[in-house]
């Protein structure tokens, strides 16, 4: 396991506490919202981490962290670029749901060449209006295929789930940030 720092101190000598960033790659935000499910137990989290760069906080730029968080696949150029950036600044990258463990829903477009899916978004669909391809290089250039994080750069954890539950989220961090053994009742791992 991954160690955790947690007795690094501030000028005033006061224990700092772990940092925790979170980000969302090719996703729909669930795993994010799923987050959030953890209710009034957020407040008991705040106590014990400081949030870095999250839709929490809204800080765009992720800093040195100890828990980076990512949801989502790797669909595009800006996300990879994001990955990586999260892997250069976070002791331990967890990779959050389906769609980071193995590209879920967004990698449903795998099986089709990438100009296929597009002529069928922005040409050929129903109800497209000026049919055309967007190519406004402000626009995050596509890859090819849609990718788990893991085939970008090393992850120390995976939540799977679509999404993992607020429980599987909150288990997850109390042991983590305890320096426990990850350990999850039958109850949160399983799919049927
Ligand atoms: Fe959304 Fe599910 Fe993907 Fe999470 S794993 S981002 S909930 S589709």
């Amino acid at each position: 396991m991954t160690e955790m720092t947690d007795n690094t101190v501030n000028d005033s000598g006061e224990k700092q506490k772990p940092r925790i960033a979170t980000a969302a790659l090719c996703s729909c935000f669930g795993c994010h919202m799923s987050f959030l499910d953890i209710d009034e137990r957020i407040l008991q989290l705040v106590e014990l981490v400081e949030f870095d760069r999250s839709p929490i906080t809204d800080i765009k730029q992720v800093g040195p962290c100890d828990i980076g968080l990512i949801e989502g696949g790797v669909a595009n150029a800006e996300n990879v670029e994001v990955l990586r950036d999260f892997r250069r600044h976070c002791k331990i990258l967890v990779a959050v749901g389906a769609c980071a463990v193995n590209g879920g829903v967004p990698a449903m477009r795998n099986q089709f060449e990438l100009k296929e899916c597009l002529e069928e978004a922005y040409i050929n669909g129903i109800g497209v209006e000026n049919p055309q391809i967007p190519d406004d290089p402000e626009i995050p250039l596509l890859l090819d295929k849609v990718h788990p994080v893991h085939e970008v750069v090393k992850i120390d954890y995976f939540l799977p789930g679509c999404p993992p539950s607020a429980d599987t989220l909150w288990t997850f961090l109390n042991e983590i940030l305890a320096g426990e053994e990850i350990t999850f009742p039958y109850s949160l791992i399983h799919y049927d």
